[in-house]
């Protein structure tokens, strides 16, 4: 079979739920991915942070709908994504970061989202072992959450197959092809398959297949390391979120938390970009994060690592995914740029996107779903927490 309602390119942290949703829609469904399997492009590199404790409105409904999908799963769906609920903590040791997050409060708080200040005494709590020097609190929100990136990537992709969704795996979309101005479909390095819909989910390659329409799409990757360790007994609940620059000037932020099955799963953000899709560890990633996480957490100064590995990080010059129609390419619609955050925006994304395709309209607000666009003015604002 040739002929398709739609084409998803990508089976991705946002190609999948785009895909599972738009085959709930009974729609003819073309799933195209250059890697043998789901999930195996930048998926897998994600920590499984989900948080809707974002300050840009968009993102906010996204992960709200998200949380919901990933936190319902096993009674929805009958499989398992690895779901955790911890929360968010971002403990604080600087007045500059306590501006920041205590500025950012009241937004949240408009959107009903669960999130506090709270004193250093409850971080303490909240983060057992933290190391108190300096210590002013931080801000938790218990409702957000973590779940495993390659165990959603299996279980979407169960589900949209079951629900008659096509997969063809080892193809790689070389072009976009287009009717006059319309899209007709893709073309793979083995087949054609044509389709009046096609959506661009191609993570950190969205560019390469935008130019094939006559678009650029400004999604650039840069590259990020992370790790995980071998499990312990669980005695972290949150995703933890340090907002300082690190001592030896490698790295800004650095997160990590304790999955499911016990494992400390950790990355930070380079103090200078990686520009590029160069995957190959580091040696500098491995040392400069232990120091981090002993200095935050000293018993952790015992913790065997067990991998680390390097995903890259689509981004756009704003900092926000690019998501819609694209007026200049009828039938064209868009999900790349998740920037680090295609995890946690991939299911509620995927459920407002397939609405919009379907039925004309996304399940958000409008307005705030546009403002997503790729029509948008790109240097216009930053997110004040990436
Ligand atoms: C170290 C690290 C930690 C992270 N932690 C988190 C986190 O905690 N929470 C969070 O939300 N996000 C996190 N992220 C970010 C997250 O991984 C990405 O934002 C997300 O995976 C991007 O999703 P995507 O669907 O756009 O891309 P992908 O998941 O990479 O999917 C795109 C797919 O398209 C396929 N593809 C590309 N070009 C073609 C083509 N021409 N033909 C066919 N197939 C093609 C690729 O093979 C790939 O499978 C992290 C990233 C890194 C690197």
């Amino acid at each position: 079979m040739r002929s398709y309602d739609a084409i998803v390119i990508g089976a991705g942290s946002v190609g999948l739920p785009t895909a599972m949703f738009l085959a709930k829609e009974k729609l003819k469904l073309l799933v195209v991915e250059s890697n043998a399997s789901c999930g195996q492009g930048e998926n897998k590199a994600a920590i499984g942070g989900i948080r809707a404790t974002h300050s840009n409105p968009a993102k906010i409904k996204l992960c709200l709908e998200s949380l919901r999908i990933y936190s319902t799963w096993a009674d929805t769906y009958g499989g398992t994504v690895g779901w955790k609920s911890g929360g968010y903590c971002f403990p604080v040791f600087r007045e500059a970061e306590e501006e920041v997050l205590k500025g950012i409060l009241p937004i949240q708080k408009e959107f009903g989202l669960n999130i506090d200040w709270v004193d250093a005494e409850a971080i303490k709590e909240i983060i057992p072992g933290i190391n108190e020097k300096g210590l002013r609190g931080g801000t938790y929100s218990p409702e957000d959450g973590q779940a495993s990136p390659l165990m959603a990537s299996y279980e979407m992709h169960r589900v949209a197959e079951s629900l008659g969704c096509d997969f063809k795996f080892n193809q790689k979309v070389q072009a976009i092809t287009s009717d006059k101005q319309r899209v007709s479909g893709v073309t793979t390095d083995k087949e054609h398959y044509s389709a009046p819909v096609v959506v661009n989910a191609a993570g950190a390659y969205a560019n390469e297949l935008g130019k094939s329409v006559g678009l650029d799409i400004p999604v650039v990757p840069d590259s990020h390391e992370a790790g995980i360790s071998a499990p312990v007994e669980q005695f972290l609940k949150p995703l933890v979120v340090d907002l300082r620059p690190g001592p030896d000037g490698r790295s800004s932020n650095f997160y990590f938390g304790q999955n499911e099955h016990g494992a400390l799963i950790f990355c930070y953000t380079p103090a200078e970009l990686f520009v590029g899709t160069d995957h190959r560890c580091t040696s500098e990633f491995a040392p400069s994060i232990a120091q981090r996480l002993i200095d935050l957490i000293p018993r952790l100064k015992n913790l065997l690592v067990r991998r680390l590995w390097r995903g890259l990080y689509p981004m756009t010059p704003d900092g926000f995914p690019i998501v819609g129609a694209v007026d200049e390419r009828p039938g064209l619609y868009l999900a790349v740029g998740m920037c680090g955050h295609g995890f946690m925006l991939g299911p509620g994304l995927g459920a407002n996107l397939a609405n919009l395709i379907v039925h004309g309209r996304p399940l958000i607000d409008p307005d705030v779903f546009d403002s997503l666009s790729f029509s948008r003015d790109f240097y216009a604002a930053k997110d004040a927490l990436k």
